[in-house]
């Protein structure tokens, strides 16, 4: 028999998720930079090399690897000789050490969890609840996973009851394409198989926090079917050539991992759900001893690299920029933009398309004419920052207000992440507009080029307020240009060919 105190849980996890908010695992670092180094895409390598540079700043500097800090997910096996030394519940007590831990004054972790899911999406300030999962098993201590799930790449998950005859692999190629890149990649699929269809996404979560080891596997060869299975469909979305970022390129996913559980004659359920560049997890056991050891890694864990392209990029003045000049950008181009640009995510392109649509004025001070908007949701910032972590997030969200912004207000473009849909596209090409990416998962590198930061409009929004942010070689990559030609068709198509003739991606 041990006894767990409350003192020793809560630490423990408020640590852990202190702890993994900067800290990428060290699997991770090691698959990345394997795959950066084999990486022949440019703009896939430079990605991957922001991703990396991104990755060792937080470790050094103690700030969020992403703005997205995630949902709080925790799996707990807890010993039936365990005894817990509180009054609260074990959720309880999981709650308030997320509460402490998102609230950190150190490095403030972003609250993105709103209650209320389908009706005013209140945010809850501390990031709580988390997801919660128990099993009870023998023995007398607790074995604790923590993971912090980013929003992008959980919206790609992905589930079917399949015919029993009918092939998992072809499956999973048939989804892959369609999760576009908002998901981060490059990452680790996990995927569920059999049990039900609630036990299938478990499988699935449960499979991506797994260490990466697919070299393992390549070295010894397959023994099972599972194992088979593995390496079939890892090799087989690598050479889909989506690469990181959707730019095309040799790595999309840097693993595979699969877990499986018995199921009905009649069913064959299949979950699968991606990892992205912001993987974040850690294991640990508590065995009434104390609180978790979390011993920081070595700086040395994270190469020492520089990104091939800066001096090679067109250079733009945001403030003195002309609509003609935006003809000349080039699909998959890198760009350093310096100058102001606006912000503004979900909220308040709702607010800004109302006000648009009932005729009424924007707020005082907020012009988009001949400006860009950066669909970005930043960290609180500490210290001396200007602003916390600010990468971009996911621009399809943003699809259906785009004509309307770009026909009433002279916006000349956005910066988001991931692809566009054809309904953006057109509007694009129409308005003779551009859009650009910044790298997901590479956001507290985007903070450093964020060099002053004022609240433009809509302060009560939080997060989601609309800032001018003046920027200094912020990098860039042309994703739509001003035909509507899109990086995210023409790059993973280019790479799916090349592939054929160069050798398939190697752990
Ligand atoms: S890396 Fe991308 S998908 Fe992952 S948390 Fe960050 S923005 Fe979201």
């Amino acid at each position: 028999m041990s006894t767990i105190t409350e003192q020793d849980f809560t630490d423990s996890i408020c640590d852990a998720l202190q702890y993994i908010s900067y800290y990428h695992p060290p699997d991770f670092i090691r698959a990345m930079t394997a795959a950066w180094e084999r990486e022949q895409s440019p703009a896939a390598r430079d990605a991957m090399a922001q991703i990396l540079i991104n990755s060792r700043m937080c470790a050094e500097g103690h700030r969020p690897i992403c703005q997205d800090t995630g949902i709080v997910n925790v799996f707990l096996r807890i010993g039936m000789d365990v005894r817990w030394d509180s009054p609260h519940s074990i959720d309880d007590m999981v709650n308030a050490a997320v509460s402490r831990a998102y609230m950190n004054a150190d490095n403030p972790l972003r609250g993105s969890i709103v209650s209320d899911p389908a009706g005013a999406r209140r945010n809850t300030g501390d990031n709580t609840p988390a997801v919660i999962h128990k099993d009870v098993v023998p023995g007398d201590s607790v074995e604790v996973t923590v993971a912090a799930k980013g929003g992008g790449s959980e919206n790609k998950s992905r589930f079917a009851i399949l015919n029993p005859s009918d092939d998992i692999v072809a499956w999973v190629l048939e989804q892959v394409p369609t999760m576009g890149a908002g998901w981060c990649p490059p990452g680790i699929l996990g995927i569920g198989i059999g049990g039900t269809a609630e036990k299938a996404m478990l499988l699935a979560k449960e499979a991506i926090l797994e260490p990466i080891s697919i070299h393992d596997l390549q070295a010894r060869s397959p023994q099972t079917r599972l194992e088979e299975l593995r390496l079939e469909i890892f090799n087989q979305v690598n050479a889909l050539g989506i690469g990181a970022q959707g730019l095309g390129g040799l790595t999309t996913v840097l693993d595979v991992k699969l877990k499986d559980y018995p199921t009905h004659a009649a069913s064959k359920p299949v979950a699968m759900i991606p990892n992205c560049a912001a993987t974040r997890h850690i294991h640990f056991t508590l065995d009434g001893s104390g609180p978790a050891r979390l011993d920081p890694p070595h700086l040395t864990d994270w190469p020492e690299i520089t990104r091939d392209n800066d001096s090679n990029s067109r250079r733009i003045n945001l403030d003195t920029l002309q609509q003609a000049e935006l003809g000349d950008w080039q699909p998959g181009e890198t760009l350093l933009l310096s100058g102001t640009l606006l912000t503004g995510r979900d909220a308040a392109h709702k607010r800004i398309i109302d006000l648009l649509e009932r005729g009424e004025p924007l707020p005082d001070g907020l012009d988009f004419n001949g400006r860009f908007i950066f669909y970005v949701g930043p960290v609180d910032p500490v210290g001396d920052e200007i602003v916390g972590p600010a990468g971009p997030t996911t621009a399809t969200r943003m699809d259906k207000f785009t004509d309307t912004l770009l026909e009433k207000t002279g916006l000349l473009g956005m910066i988001g992440k991931a692809e566009r849909g054809p309904q953006a596209i057109d509007s694009i090409a129409r308005h003779k507009a551009v859009y650009l990416i910044a790298t997901g998962g590479a956001a507290y590198l985007v903070s450093k080029a964020i060099r002053t930061a004022r609240v433009v409009a809509f302060p009560e929004l939080g997060m989601e307020a609309v800032y001018e942010f003046g920027v200094e070689d912020m990098p860039v990559t042309v994703a739509v240009d001003t035909q509507g030609n899109s990086v995210h068709t023409s790059g993973p198509a280019e790479w799916r060919m090349r592939i054929g003739g160069i050798p398939v991606v190697k752990a």
